[in-house]
């Protein structure tokens, strides 16, 4: 079964939208194999965009992402990942969908309420940069 990594950023769990967003998971018929709160250092947001550290907007997501707690979840179903991404909508607030997380919650294309991976080799890393495969049910 495929998996990926969601996480619920600062800015999603300061709006008090943690509730509605796993609703629309577990509504889409999304398992949610494993879920805990945490609050990342700047050093370890580093770490987990690793991939990004050219990118001119890298210092202040790092920041935004160490701002507060954050909810980090293990997501599981037939083609959860691109569907996650769906669920979510684009990048940009501005150019997602109506009815997506993204148009309904987010203020701007870096505070952007979620993360979902892209791929599965991305998933896999982002779900050991957090969980144990004991920690996943
Ligand atoms: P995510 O990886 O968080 O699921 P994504 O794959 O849609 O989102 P990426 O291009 O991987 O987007 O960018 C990672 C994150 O970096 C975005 O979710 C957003 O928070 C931030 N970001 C992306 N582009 C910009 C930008 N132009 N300015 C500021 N922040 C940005
Ligand atoms: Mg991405």
């Amino acid at each position: 079964m495929e998996r990926t990594l969601s996480i619920i950023k600062p800015d999603g769990v300061r709006q008090g939208v943690i509730g509605e967003v796993i609703r629309r998971f577990e509504s889409a018929g999304i398992r949610i194999a494993a879920m805990k709160m945490l609050q990342l250092t700047q050093a370890e947001a580093e770490g987990f965009y690793a991939v990004h550290r050219e990118r001119p907007f890298f210092e202040s997501l790092t920041r935004f992402m160490s701002s507060g707690p954050i909810v980090v979840m293990v997501l599981e179903g037939d083609g959860v990942i691109a569907r996650n991404r769906e669920i979510m909508g684009a990048t940009n607030p501005k150019d997602a969908a109506p009815g997506t997380i993204r148009k309904d919650f987010a203020s701007s294309v870096e505070q952007n309420v979620v993360h979902g991976s892209d791929a599965p080799e991305t998933a896999r890393t982002e779900i050991a940069y957090f969980f144990s495969e004991m920690e996943i049910c």
